[in-house]
């Protein structure tokens, strides 16, 4: 199995009608990158920046931030690397944060709505992922959105972030491209509108099937009611590819239904670009795509 694999090693994963498919990694920190790299990744479809904040007892600095980013980027020489701004909460906590107890945390105060909330904590971040930009090929990408306001109102602190780092002269890429995860169902329902803001989209199918579902995703109880495949699901997903496109930007799943090549086809004939998973999946996924 192994070997057979390997052949399709540094090969590009294409679609029948000949379009390119990136199929690249999800990493938790850098420690990941060798991961990555020998999983044959097209580049980093998820960076999960949560790392930088977990098991510490302050914020991490920018300084602290920029690091972890610039060492992310320069790795991965020239494939693209997109970076998830902070996504705690409900299941992830930090203390420090001081976030207050909550009856449902999953549908509560996490991921964006902290960094809108709290506006200081997010422009710290932006300024550590523009800086890092300039050092490699960087995108920066929006968990848990449900309206276009956030949209509107994230891209103005991202301007802050660029106009701060102008005027201090710090260099940055100014077309770094700026996504948004769609992982609640508003988001897939308005992603014609979605589309318009940003420039590109990443399906992140773990949210997207337990808000869909209504069923937690970290109640092992639930799963026997919980359909991996369910077409609310997949209609989901088929609309929010078909209004990328109508709109002229990607999108990729980032969730682990992405790495699922029961699914693979039905991904290809929805006109999926980028399909990001844990790096162990990569070549079966691309021995899926190109074996076909
Ligand atoms: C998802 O929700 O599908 C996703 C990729 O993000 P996370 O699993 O980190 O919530
Ligand atoms: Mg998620």
């Amino acid at each position: 199995r192994r070997s057979y694999l390997e052949r399709f090693r540094g090969r590009e994963a294409a679609a029948p009608d000949g379009r390119r498919v990136l199929v690249c990694a999800n990493i938790g920190s850098p420690a990941d990158l060798g991961a990555a790299l020998t999983g044959d990744a097209d580049g980093v479809g998820l960076f999960r920046s949560e790392f930088l904040y977990l098991g510490r007892d302050d914020f991490p600095s920018e300084e602290d931030q920029y690091r972890a980013y610039r060492e992310a980027v320069e790795a991965m020489g020239g494939r693209t690397v997109v970076v998830r701004t902070l996504d705690i909460g409900a299941d992830k906590q930090a203390d420090y944060f001081r976030l207050p107890r909550e009856e449902n945390p999953a549908m509560g105060m996490r991921a964006i709505r902290i960094c809108l909330t709290r506006p200081q904590v997010f422009l710290t971040q932006l300024r550590a992922l523009y800086r890092a930009s300039a050092h490699g090929k960087l995108a920066i990408m929006f968990p848990m959105i449900t309206s276009v306001a956030e949209v509107r109102r994230i891209k103005e602190i991202c301007a802050q972030a660029r106009r701060e780092l102008e005027a201090e002269g710090k260099p940055f890429d100014g077309h770094a491209e700026l996504g948004i995860m769609i992982e609640t169902p508003a988001a897939a329902v308005i992603s014609d509108l979605l589309a318009r803001e940003v420039d590109f989209f990443s399906i992140g199918t773990n949210d997207l099937t337990q808000y869909t579902l209504a069923a937690d995703r970290q109640n092992a109880a639930i799963e026997p009611f919980c359909d991996r495949h369910h077409e609310a699901v997949l209609r989901l997903i088929r609309t929010t590819v078909e209004n990328a496109h109508g709109a002229g930007i990607w999108a990729g799943i980032c969730g682990e239904l992405a790495a699922d090549a029961a699914l693979t086809d039905i991904f290809l004939d929805m006109g999926v670009d980028e399909l990001s998973m844990t790096p162990g999946s990569i070549l079966e996924i691309k021995a899926r795509i190109l074996d076909r």
